[in-house]
Parts: C-alpha cells; sequence; structure tokens
C-alpha cells in the first residue's frame, strides 16, 4: 500500500488521507521555519477523492521526529484582495489566511477581527470598542446594511476565539470569517468607490 498523508485538500476543502507519490526532504533553512536549525521535508500528493495533485511542506527540527502539519505550497490557495486595499490590512488578511491554511483556525478567527479593527482605524474610526466602530462605519455608509450585520459576525468570531476557553472554532467558522472579511475589503476599498464613479459618469451624462 503507497505511503498516505493527512493533508488538506484545497479542492474538496477537507482533510483527506492523502497519496505520496514522491519525496525530498531538504536539509538547509531557507522556507517557512521560524527557527534557522529548521528542516523541511516535501512531497508531491494526491488527493483520493477529487484526484487533484499539490505539493506539501512540513517543518520539523533535524534532530527531531516532529513535525508541523503538512501545508499546501502549490496551488497556491486562498482568496486574493484588491491592491487597494491598503499594505497592512492585506498582510493581516493573508496572516489569517495562512492560519487557515495550517489549519489554526482560532488564529484565524483572531486575524479577521484585527483586519476589521484596522480597516476602522484607517478609516479614522477610533472612538470606542470595535462593536461601536463597526456601528460607526455603517453610519458613514462605508458598510451597507448586510455587510454591518456580517462585520457584527466576525467580531463575535474573533471575540470567541480570543477570549473563550474552549471557543469551538471549526473550519466553517473560520473560513466563513475569512470569506467575509474579504467581501468587507472589497466593498470598502474596491466595489464602493467604483460604484460611486459609475454613479458620477451617469449623472454627468445627458439623458437619452
Ligand atoms: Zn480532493
Amino acid at each position: 500500500m503507497s505511503e498516505q498523508q493527512v493533508v488538506h485538500c484545497p479542492s474538496c476543502e477537507r482533510d483527506v488521507s492523502g497519496i505520496v507519490h514522491a519525496r525530498y526532504d531538504n536539509p538547509n533553512a531557507h522556507y517557512l521555519g521560524p527557527y534557522e536549525e529548521s528542516y523541511h521535508r516535501y512531497a508531491f500528493v494526491s488527493c483520493p477523492e477529487c484526484k487533484h495533485p499539490f505539493l506539501t511542506v512540513e517543518t520539523g527540527h533535524p534532530l527531531g521526529s516532529c513535525f508541523t502539519n503538512p501545508g499546501v505550497l502549490y496551488p497556491p490557495r486562498g482568496e486574493v484582495v484588491s491592491p487597494c486595499v491598503p499594505e497592512a490590512i492585506r498582510a493581516c488578511f493573508y496572516e489569517a489566511q495562512q492560519c487557515y491554511q495550517n489549519y489554526h483556525y482560532r488564529a484565524a478567527s483572531v486575524l479577521c477581527r484585527a483586519v476589521l479593527e484596522l480597516t476602522a482605524k484607517e478609516k479614522g474610526v477610533t472612538q470606542g470598542n470595535l462593536e461601536k466602530k463597526i456601528d460607526k462605519l455603517r453610519e458613514l455608509n462605508l458598510l451597507n446594511d448586510d455587510l454591518h450585520l456580517w462585520a457584527h459576525q466576525i467580531r463575535f468570531f474573533g471575540n470567541r476565539a480570543a477570549h473563550d476557553l474552549d471557543p469551538g472554532t471549526d473550519h466553517t467558522d473560520a473560513k466563513d470569517a475569512l470569506d467575509l472579511v474579504k467581501a468587507i475589503l472589497d466593498y470598502v476599498y474596491s466595489l464602493r468607490d467604483k460604484f460611486e464613479r459609475f454613479k458620477q459618469n451617469r449623472e454627468s451624462k445627458p439623458h437619452s
């Protein structure tokens, strides 16, 4: 029977027992590892369900037998946010996405909440707690009614993940928080401006 590796299939969006077709062990520390002595073990894996191929990496110490859960290096996963989103906010979003991809669902939820905090700050909304800031963003028309509710939902997920002893944050909660915060960034920094420009263009043209 071929070697298997439990990995999160980016296509099926769930953990599967991937089939390992090839391995490559690289003793040089040059990727992902927070420690200089980190050691990287790569594998070419396919999903037994959808047959999708991917490249995974595990990080560990060369003298230890402990490795991280395999992360998928290729194909790249996740959403790309608009370059209109300020860099510090984009970086926080991508960090949340990386946490999700590496099974750190609680950290992902906390970082999605941090994306909201940063967005409010960048828009000059700094008074009160996050609940008040979200309401202020709605008041300023920077969020519409749906996104206003979603922002409170992300705040709720983030608070629970940060403060509860057993927050029960699973991959669906973290994925929802990521999807919702991505929609908010799209709206605040891209769609809203596009819609305003569209309205101005329409108003400046003579009625036919
Ligand atoms: Zn799959």
